[in-house]
Formats: structure tokens, C-alpha cells, sequence
């Protein structure tokens, strides 16, 4: 397939803007980028994918996200507003994801899996809970993610918080869904290791998944999202959680920490020196009230920093959006969190992350040999748009609903923003008729 009539960013380092460049597709790579005269006299009878004067550029990543949290949407919590995030795992998150069934979690990650092909996120790290639909839940996932044709990395979050036995369940469901990942490194669907947090997780339980673990892969776990995880840490241990994880191995280049606010000089230390990923998830840590994650000063310490949106609808610009804004506001001073700090984590960290699980093809670059996982924006700027200038006409200018197009492997998924895998209509239909029994099974628990 050729792409053609389309100004490329193709996020290179340095990024590059290109007029009158087109994309030769071939094998869900991109296997060409050259002149469209060149391209076209080269390869007439091959088809064309017309972008119409829009830009075309490589699809969101998403760093950390639950697709499982598709329920909470217009949830009402029973009695008093939750006071802090505690509260609101024990309120909100811990009721709702023990209500959900399996037809409920394929449900959830139905719905997602839309609202990331709509608005161009093209691979997306989850994070997944539903103690009493463990076993196989995983599978269920990674059906709707093979139908829906996105790239999703799946992980289940091991907790004590439902007994010795939904530990022992979620362990298996891991190293099983590892395991069959394994075989099939071409696959779209890729597998780590989920821990929920140091909060729910006892030493046992610890030293059991870092036993399991199969070799060479790594965990995905919540870190620090509140005071209370390091305090709680501190009472079972006497260490840190950073120090904690940092004991039981579970730390390393192919681990993933989300959030990192109230991690310690020490802690970030380690985070660096051991190579381990962080998440930042702005809008949650926002609406949780939980602070603000220090990422400018972990950056600086080289830990790699990436973006995630821990299951707000998966519109990453949005995300980039909160994260520009936030860090200037809390130190109020305009000059923190420079556009270009935002893409080294939405765009490059992101892509380097998702490349650990997909390796061979880069993810997220326009290049000869990255996989062409591609989206179209319908946006016209009204001033000029550089490839310096890009992550401001981002932040400013771009919104997710003018993603036209969503391609991945070189398989297009929306054109023209029809749907062409999914059905929306018979997702959002069948998601509506289940909620008012996960809502039901989640309200009977108080
Ligand atoms: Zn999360």
C-alpha cells in the first residue's frame, strides 16, 4: 500500500516535517519513505491510501492504562465522598473490579480498545483486575485485542487483598498468559508480569511472583501513588517501597513503575541505577488528589520517564496536555515542563518502552523498517508548524477527535473514521445493557 498526499512527522530524533514524501507499506512494515512522484511511477498498480492534505504520523502510545475502569464511568459512590485515595481503592476501584464478570471484563476492554482506535492510540501497556474472573481473563482480553487489530501489552495484578488463594490466581494467570505469549514473538499482544502495589502485596506473596516470574521478563506495578503505600512499606518491612521491590529483584530495564510521586531522593536513585520505567499519569494523580510525580528531577537523574493515562479515556494528547500544564502550575513558573519534555516522554520514552515488548521494528518513528503503526490528523494550522514546533501545536492546536485514520501493521483499523474492525454500535450497546449489574453486584458490597 502506498500513503500518499500526507505531511509527515516522523518523530526521527531530531523529528522531521515532510511535504510531498509518501509511505510504501508492505508486510506491516514501512518498507519505503521517498518522493510520492518517485513512489507512485515505481509502483502504479499498487493500492493507495489518500491522506487528503492531513498529517500522518506514527499512533499514541499508551505507557499504563485499565481497561477494566470502563465501568466506573458515571458510577455514584455510596455515602460520603471519598476523602483521599485510599478511600477511593476501598470506595470506588476494589468494589468495582469485584463485581465484574467475564463478559464484563470483555465488555470493558471492548469499549477501550474503540476509544483508542478513534482517538490513535495504537498500543496500549494494560494493567487488570477482576478477582472473581481471573482465570483466562487475560485470554478474554487479548481477543478483543486481536479482533480490534491495536497492539496491547497484558499483565493481571497480583494482590493479597482477596486472600492466599486470589494471590495464587493471579500469579498463574501471568505465567500462563507468559507463557503463551512466548512462542509467537511476531504477535500484537505481548505479556509481562502485574503486581497491583507494595500496599497489597505481602512478603510471601513478593518472593512467590519473583519466583514464578519466567526469565527475562519483568512487572508492572503501581508505586508510591500515595503516602500510604510507603508507609504501609515502611510498618511491613522497615524499607521503602522502591528499596522493597528493589530486594525482591523485582526491579530492572523491563520493569514498569506507574506513578513514583511520593518516592524518596534514594528511591528515584535506584530507580535510575537499576533502569526500571516510570509512568506518569497526570489527569489521575489529578483527580485522585494524590500530588504530582517529580518527573522533571527523575528525568534529570536518567530514568526514563513515559506516559500513561490509567484508563482516562485513552486520548494521549490530553494527557500531554495535563502534564504541560500541572507541572507549571504547581511550581508556578511557566518555564517547567517544556513541550520538549513532554514529547522525550509521550513520544520517545513511550516508543522505547512499547519497543521492549515488540522488539525487531521500531514502534513509533515514520522510518524505513518501523512497523507502520500510522494515524491520520485532520489538522490545518493557521501558522507555520516546524518540525521544532510540533509538541506546541500539539498542546495547543491538536485534539484527538481529528484522528481520521488509524492503521496498525500496515492494517487499517478506522478510515475516515469508520470503523473497521470493531463494531461500536454493538459494543456500546451490549457495555450499556451489562452495566446496571456490575453497577448492582458493586452496590451489594456495602
Ligand atoms: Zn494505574
Amino acid at each position: 500500500m502506498l500513503v500518499i498526499n500526507g505531511k509527515l512527522i516522523t518523530w526521527e530524533q531530531p523529528n522531521q516535517v515532510m511535504e510531498g514524501q509518501a509511505l510504501l507499506i508492505r508486510d506491516g512494515l514501512i518498507a519505503e519513505v521517498g518522493p510520492q512522484a518517485e513512489l507512485i511511477a515505481r509502483h502504479p498498480d499498487i493500492d493507495r491510501l489518500d491522506a487528503h492534505g492531513q498529517y500522518v504520523m506514527p499512533g499514541n502510545i499508551c505507557a499504563h492504562t485499565h481497561f477494566y475502569g470502563a465501568y466506573a464511568r458515571g458510577l455514584a459512590i455510596p455515602g460520603p465522598a471519598p476523602k483521599d485515595f485510599p478511600e477511593i481503592l476501598e470506595k470506588l476501584w476494589w468494589p468495582l473490579d469485584r463485581a465484574l464478570r467475564m463478559e464484563d471484563v470483555r465488555a470493558s476492554a471492548e469499549v477501550m480498545l474503540v476509544d483508542a482506535i478513534k482517538h490513535g492510540t495504537t498500543t496500549l501497556i494494560d494493567h487488570h483486575a477482576s478477582p472473581n474472573a481471573v482465570k483466562g481473563s487475560l485470554d478474554t482480553i487479548a481477543e478483543a485485542v486481536e479482533r480490534s487489530g491495536l497492539r496491547a501489552v497484558l499483565c493481571y495484578e497480583v494482590t493479597d487483598r482477596n486472600g492466599r488463594d486470589g494471590a495464587r490466581a493471579g500469579i498463574e494467570e501471568n505465567v500462563r498468559f507468559i507463557q503463551s505469549k512466548m512462542t509467537n514473538r511476531r504477535s500484537r499482544i505481548a505479556a509481562t508480569f502485574g503486581l497491583h502495589a507494595s500496599l497489597t502485596l505481602t512478603e510471601e506473596t513478593l518472593e512467590a511472583c519473583r519466583e514464578a516470574v519466567p526469565q527475562d521478563v519483568g512487572f508492572h506495578i503501581h508505586v508510591a501513588e500515595h503516602e500510604v503505600d510507603e508507609y504501609d512499606s515502611l510498618a511491613k518491612t522497615g524499607m521503602r517501597v522502591v528499596d522493597r521491590l528493589h530486594r525482591h529483584g523485582i526491579l530492572g530495564p523491563r520493569t514498569i513503575v506507574a506513578h513514583a510521586i511520593h518516592v524518596d531522593a534514594r528511591e528515584s536513585e535506584l530507580l535510575a541505577e537499576s533502569g526500571t520505567w516510570v509512568t506518569h499519569q497526570p489527569r489521575s494523580n489529578m483527580n485522585n488528589g494524590v500530588g504530582v510525580a517529580q518527573v522533571e528531577s527523575l528525568m534529570r537523574l536518567g530514568v526514563p520517564v513515559c506516559l500513561g493515562t490509567d484508563g482516562f479515556s485513552h486520548t494521549m494528547w490530553e494527557e500531554w496536555k495535563t502534564a504541560y500544564l500541572l507541572h507549571k502550575v504547581w511550581n508556578r513558573d511557566p518555564r517547567r515542563m517544556n513541550g520538549m519534555d513532554v514529547v522525550a516522554m509521550g513520544v520517545y520514552n513511550n516508543a522505547a518502552l512499547a519497543g521492549q515488548f515488540f522488539p525487531g521494528n521500531p514502534l513509533g518513528v515514520i522510518t524505513p523498517g518501523a512497523q507502520a503503526d500510522l494515524i491520520f490528523v485532520d489538522y490545518h494550522p493557521h501558522t507555520p508548524l516546524t518540525a521544532g514546533n510540533v509538541p506546541w501545536h500539539i498542546v495547543f492546536g491538536f485534539h484527538e477527535s481529528m484522528v481520521t485514520t488509524t492503521m496498525v501493521a500496515g492494517k487499517v483499523l478506522m478510515r475516515d473514521r469508520e470503523l473497521l474492525t470493531l463494531d461500536e454500535e454493538d459494543i456500546t450497546a451490549r457495555a450499556r445493557q451489562q452495566a446496571p449489574g456490575v453497577w448492582e453486584r458493586y452496590n451489594a458490597q456495602f
